[in-house]
């Protein structure tokens, strides 16, 4: 990293900071009760261009590198903040910005990079396919100037929040194609536009803020120029931004472990029990150690894979082990804070709670810690394939 990019990061993140100064745990407390989109604190980061930093300059965003993106998340998170409510914006755009024509680009990215329209919904998981992509059963059928949607989609987060959506649907049936993840394409929705004509965004209730929601299409009209690259290779489209996701979310939960090691140390150094603090006992102080040496381990891989990435090298594998070792030590370190808080780590005031339950989300999505085993063994081990 050259003198002037790192002053530049060392800008960036005081200004991280600063934002999330704005937004203590009454903030995100009061929006966790009542189930609340944090606009305020995504609009203050999309207002500092932070959302939009992924983009390049020439499309109006700042042009920065996935290590940089990283170092953003880790700090939101490090600080007290979480950047679920918005980070799919830094990468979902990537899929539009390596596959999408010029047109499209110069269409949305400036508009995207300003703020002026929001690209926070990314919409692959379906009810019945779960994590087996290939049998997705959304379909797009081409009609003139339409494809035409029908069928539904789980879990799409933020969709209430955003203009625009990045959809895979079947252009083609399963039982049609060679190779069972050719077939899939992907469009950009409008998403004020498809909702006046046929498609329907039903919230989901859960365990931590998330703004998830169920999305169903009824014959829903989407514009044929709407179709990124060519029909049938969206498969390809969406995998080639899984890494990027992985790594960012990693990122994220490297500044959620260090929060909860920190917020567990402070405890135990102040807490008096029988006399003494109970960070004396190593009962207490082990677990917040050792979770504190497995999130700077997962560190290294997630630095790893962002310069990997950024470098355009292969980096399945260490975007894979990063996601993995990363969300196995923020939850390490959370359990550590909550048992460290006793009964407190489950009074709301002292955010403990909900940071626990906002952590545990990351061994589930955006791919579960079983199918990064199961990559591992079969493409970086060469055994076989396990399903
Ligand atoms: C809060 C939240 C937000 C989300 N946001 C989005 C979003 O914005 N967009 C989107 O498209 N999706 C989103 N998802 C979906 C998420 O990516 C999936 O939940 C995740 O990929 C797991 O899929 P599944 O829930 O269908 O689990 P399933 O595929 O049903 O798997 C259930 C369990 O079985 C295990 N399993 C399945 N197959 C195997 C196997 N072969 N070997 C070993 N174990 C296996 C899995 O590891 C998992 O533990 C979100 C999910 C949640 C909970």
């Amino acid at each position: 990293m050259s003198d002037e990019h790192s002053e530049t990061l060392t800008h960036i993140l005081q200004t991280v900071e600063q934002i999330c100064a704005g937004f203590p745990g009454e903030y995100w407390r009061a929006k966790d009760s009542d189930r609340a989109y944090p606009t305020e604190f995504v609009q203050a980061l999309s207002d500092a261009g932070l959302l939009a930093c992924l983009i390049p300059q020439e499309y109006g965003g700042s042009g920065l590198c996935l290590s940089d993106a990283s170092a953003i998340l880790t700090a939101i998170h490090e600080n007290g903040c979480n950047a679920a409510a918005c980070h799919a914006q830094m990468y979902t755009m990537g899929t539009l910005l390596r596959h999408g024509s010029e047109a499209q680009k110069t269409r949305y990215l400036p508009a995207i990079a300003s703020g002026e329209l929001r690209l926070q919904a990314f919409a692959v998981t379906e009810p019945t396919a779960g994590t087996d992509t290939s049998r997705i059963t959304t379909s797009a059928v081409r009609d003139g100037d339409n494809y035409i949607l029908n069928g539904q989609k789980v879990w799409i987060s933020r969709a209430q929040h955003s203009d625009l959506m990045i959809l895979l649907a079947r252009t083609t049936p399963r039982d049609q194609v060679s190779k069972r993840t050719d077939g899939l394409s992907v469009f950009i929705v409008d998403m004020q536009r498809a909702q006046q004509q046929g498609m329907t965004v039903k919230p989901i209730a859960t365990m931590i803020n998330h703004a998830t929601t169920e999305i169903f299409f009824d014959d829903v009209p989407v514009p044929a120029e709407n179709l990124i690259g060519e029909e049938g290779n969206g498969f390809k489209y969406i995998l080639s931004g899984m890494n990027a996701e992985r790594i960012l979310i990693a990122s994220e939960c490297i500044g959620d472990a260090r929060w909860f090691i920190k917020t567990a140390s402070d405890y135990a150094n102040d807490r008096q029990v029988f006399g003494r603090p109970i960070g004396q006992n190593q009962g207490i102080q082990f677990p917040i150690a050792r979770a504190f040496a497995q999130t700077e381990a997962a560190e290294l891989m997630v630095q790893k894979a962002a310069r990997l990435y950024d470098a355009g090298a292969a980096c399945g594998a260490e975007a894979n082990m990063a996601k993995m070792l990363a969300s196995e030590a923020s939850w390490a370190a959370g359990e550590a804070c909550m048992q460290t808080h006793g009964g407190f780590g489950l009074a709301q005031e002292y955010d403990v709670e909900r940071k626990w339950r906002e952590t545990r989300l990351y061994q589930i999505a955006p791919i579960s810690t079983n199918l990064i085993l199961a990559y591992l063994g079969q493409h970086v081990l060469g055994m076989p394939r396990s399903y």
